[in-house]
């Protein structure tokens, strides 16, 4: 039984960042939401690889206790090349190389029907209708996406969006999906659509949290080191999916620790390329620096 059911990509990551620099590491939106929902949960992922996955991230990932019964092979592997500047909020891609995930139709396998949380992880949005469309009840859908999706498939996109519950977008993408420099205005817009909250990351300088009446303005953590942002959106709503399912409670106060611990984990995952750091991460590690985010709050 997996309780948190993550459609997203799969992928081989080229990365380069001022302190380094990585060649078809693994990476993918589903792949980190997965690892960090794993803390909390136990995930199961529908998604895509290529004939050239190496076996060894196949293993990290059952290690972790992640269901791969709904990844198909095909091709090649899903790669993303990017690189981020000084300003590491802002990745830049250098080239998507869509292989297999051009060919891809999600099938939810039987047995994940049923799922109660479902994370609608960054992926082609046809792709992620088509995928909810399979799933019968679903208590809590978070969707999450990217100015590529935004780009190429607005319409669609938008069709998404009407049916999640929790939008979560940078503050880029949320300026530019809604045509406006303002955020509230942004999160308005996303409501109106469906979602009953939005959640705007703002990389190193927190998250937003949008209710209809309410919002909740989450601090960044002061990171000393960060090696690779790559993928602290994903870990965000993994580890924000996987701590509602574990407390089954969506009330607005425990949402709000929900983007907590999305932004501790997010934390963690900058220090490392890939999924080194998520790789030795601990639940005390997680907890400890939940209590900071507590004591950098109180005043
Ligand atoms: P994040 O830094 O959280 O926005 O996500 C980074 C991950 O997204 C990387 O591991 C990439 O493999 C993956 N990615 C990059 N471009 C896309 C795309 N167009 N669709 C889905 N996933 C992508």
């Amino acid at each position: 039984m997996s309780d948190v059911l993550i459609i997203g990509t799969i992928a081989l990551d080229t990365i380069e960042t001022p302190f380094g620099k990585v060649g078809r590491a693994l990476g993918g939106s589903a792949t980190y939401a997965a690892f960090a929902a794993s803390f909390f949960s136990r995930p199961a992922v529908v998604s895509i690889i290529g004939n050239d996955f190496p076996e060894e991230y196949i293993g990290l990932m059952k290690k972790r206790g992640i269901s791969l019964d709904g990844v198909k092979a095909a091709g090649r592997t899903f790669h993303w090349d990017g690189f981020y500047e000084y300003d590491m909020n802002e990745a830049k891609t250098r080239k998507t190389e869509l292989n297999s995930l051009e060919g891809f139709k999600a099938k939810v396998p039987q047995k994940y029907r049923n799922a109660g949380y479902v994370f609608l992880a960054n992926i082609d949005p046809e792709q992620q209708i088509a995928a909810l469309k399979q799933i019968s009840k679903p208590e809590l859908v978070v969707l999450d996406t990217m100015n590529f999706w935004i780009n190429h498939k607005r319409k669609q996109l938008v069709a998404a969006i009407k049916n999640a519950d929790v939008l979560l977008l940078n503050d880029g993408e949320a300026r530019q999906l809604f045509s406006t420099i303002s955020l509230v205005k942004a999160a308005n817009s996303a409501i109106s659509l469906g979602p009953k909250a939005v959640i705007i990351k703002k990389g190193e300088h927190g998250a937003l949290l949008f209710t209809k009446n309410k919002h909740f303005n989450a601090p960044g953590y002061p990171l000393e080191n960060i090696k690779d942002p790559t993928g602290c959106g994903d870990s965000f709503g993994g580890a924000f999916i996987g701590y509602l399912a574990k407390t089954k409670d969506l009330s607005e106060p425990n949402i709000r620790k929900a983007v907590i611990y999305g932004s501790v984990v997010a934390s963690h995952n900058a220090e490392d390329f890939s999924l080194n750091r998520l790789k030795s991460l601990t639940i005390s590690d997680i907890e400890k620096r939940y209590k900071e985010f507590q004591d950098i709050r109180e005043f």
